[in-house]
């Protein structure tokens, strides 16, 4: 069936008000469109640069179709959102990507299975929800290996990592029920992660291979186009674009890989939507990831994802903020330096308040980030 494009001048629904709505609503603003932006509290970072902030909880599906019924099409920026939300604004508009991949994507039980039956190249899992079914994957993975909620985990929240010998029991209860996963731990040698696109007519646009550094589970850094071989980088784009056709992607997908001392790549995480990794994107590519999103989902032809200069992406949590506003000026004495900052009012450790894009000289921008963030919190320079 042929679909006619959505036109600047159309109101996109974007569910969720975090920090990838708000750069989605920029990047569509200035294309014209409008933007009414779906979250459960007020003056959220895209609903400060959106036309509409609707502040209504997920729940309330009356609300949602509401929402869905006041624009043309809808896409989110987060994926735990209940499938019921999804399905009710999808009977009014396209919702894309499609509510399937969303519903794979929000449950690690679930992705885990997809890859596994698709075929993907993922660490060894098994499913557990009691002591007993713990102490039977324990038996078959061992340790150390990582205990993951099936539900609602990100940055590392909801983990465990298991060494040496473990208590089933006295584990199970720590770490609070419910459903898990049990996996591999994984000695990589690197982490990377691939933004893909994919239109409405299947064609797919990968943007450059990232090389991404955390810490204490949170992204740090990431470091475009990341230092890897050819030959790396080029399976890794092939296998981000195989997932994103598989699972039917109209938008993005972004999929977070391990990369093994022998050349292996695994599949850690999948995302479809603009992701953290690709923030980079903004200032250092022809077209941003989230103006790729709008693209996707509005069925226009897809932008080029080439990279105009090298780009080093630092994450801004709540941590810096602990005595105080970090020292801007200072930061932006640097001339090549973007600073974004989401609108966040309160500063919490761990919190992603904003980033900074430093283009050029990937060298000279570690070490001048190195630099800026060994002293003290709020005297970056
Ligand atoms: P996740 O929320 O699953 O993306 O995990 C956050 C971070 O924890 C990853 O980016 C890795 O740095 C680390 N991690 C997660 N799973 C594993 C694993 N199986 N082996 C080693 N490190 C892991």
């Amino acid at each position: 069936m042929l679909h006619s494009p959505i036109l600047p001048g159309s109101k996109l629904g974007i569910l969720g008000g975090g920090q990838l709505g708000r750069m989605f609503a920029i990047a569509a603003r200035k294309m014209g469109y409008r933007v009414h932006a779906y979250e459960a509290a007020p003056d959220s970072p895209a609903g400060q640069v959106s036309d509409l902030e609707v502040c209504a909880p997920y729940d309330d599906l009356e609300s949602v179709a509401r929402f869905a019924r006041g624009v043309d099409v809808v896409t989110f920026e987060f994926e735990n959102i209940p499938l019921a939300a999804v399905e009710a604004a999808a009977a009014i508009v396209p919702v894309r990507p499609a509510g399937r991949a969303l519903h794979i994507c929000q449950n690690r039980e679930r992705e885990k299975n997809f890859l596994r039956d698709a075929g993907f190249p993922c660490a060894g899992f098994e499913v557990v929800t009691c002591p007993d079914t713990l102490a039977a994957a324990l038996a078959r993975i061992g340790t150390p290996s990582v205990l993951k909620t099936a539900d609602f985990g990100y940055d590392g929240k909801g983990q465990l990592k298991l060494a040496g010998r473990v208590d089933p029991v006295s584990t199970w209860k720590a770490f609070g029920g419910g459903r898990a996963v049990l996996e591999q731990f994984v000695p990589f040698e690197a982490e990377l992660s691939v933004v893909v696109a994919r239109g409405l007519d299947g064609a797919v646009a990968a943007f450059p291979v990232c090389e991404n550094i955390h810490t204490r589970h949170i992204l740090d850094l990431t470091i475009v186009p990341g230092r890897f071989s050819e030959a790396t980088g080029a399976r890794a784009v092939n296998l981000a674009g195989q997932i994103a056709r598989e699972l039917d992607i109209v938008g993005l997908l972004a999929v977070e890989m391990f990369l093994l001392a022998d050349g292996e790549i695994l599949v850690n995480e999948l995302a479809p939507r603009p992701h953290n990794s690709g923030h980079f994107s903004f200032d250092a590519c022809v077209t941003s990831q989230f103006e790729q999103q709008l693209r996707a989902v509005c069925g226009l032809p897809l932008g080029s994802t080439e990279l105009l200069a090298p780009a080093v992406m630092k994450n801004l949590l709540g941590d810096l903020w602990g005595e105080g506003e970090p020292g801007w000026p200072a930061l932006l004495a640097n001339p090549a330096l973007k600073l974004h900052l989401y609108g966040k009012s309160e500063a919490r450790p761990g919190r992603k308040m904003g980033h900074l894009c430093l283009l050029g000289n990937q060298s000279e921008s570690l070490a001048f980030l190195e630099a800026a963030f060994r002293r003290a919190p709020g005297d970056p320079a």
